[in-house]
């Protein structure tokens, strides 16, 4: 681990704890070449194995790239895109593997991704899913549009809502 201030290879630690619960440990350092303190994380690698069965490190910069596309030309911030990029890391590191195949990280960023915005949701997941007719759409509308109506009405009538005339107007 190089000195941040002089790059020097040579550093003593001083203290190491525990942070983030227990999924990293943090150690106090100091140079002993230029003799400054810095502070190292220590958490374990997340590794996504690809289809082709190539693994690679998880990246917060991955998934935002990712969504970025479908959020092209949405009231989606670079904020909400480092947020959802948050949640779909606390969410596959829940999980507690040490490695997750991508296709369970894509399905980690559907549900932060709808809650941001729904069309750019349908984007992401017609190319995800492959929704290759009209039909895919359509049934992902009916679910969004009806979870909606639901969302909107009070449990105890929930049953008997008519999804068909309750549609929210899109805003
Ligand atoms: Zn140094």
């Amino acid at each position: 681990m190089r000195c941040p201030y002089c790059r020097g290879t040579d550093s003593r630690v001083l203290d190491s704890r525990t942070a983030d619960d227990g999924a990293a440990i943090r150690r106090r350092r100091e140079c002993q070449e230029c003799g400054k303190r810095f502070t190292t994380a220590e958490t374990a690698v997340l590794s996504v194995v690809k289809r082709s069965g190539a693994t690679e490190s998880f990246s917060r910069a991955k998934v935002i790239s990712g969504v970025r596309k479908a959020c092209q030309g949405r009231p989606v911030s670079d904020d909400d895109l480092a947020l959802l990029a948050q949640r779909v890391e606390d969410a596959v590191r829940a999980a507690g593997a040490a490695e997750v195949p991508s296709a369970e990280v894509g399905v980690a960023i559907l549900g932060p991704l709808r809650e941001l915005d729904e069309v750019a949701y349908l984007r992401f997941a017609s190319v995800y899913r492959n929704y290759d007719n009209l039909e895919d759409f359509e049934a992902e509308i009916t679910l969004l549009r009806s979870e909606a109506a639901l969302a909107a009405t009070s449990p105890e009538s929930a049953d008997a809502v008519s999804v068909s005339t309750t549609l929210p107007t899109p805003s």
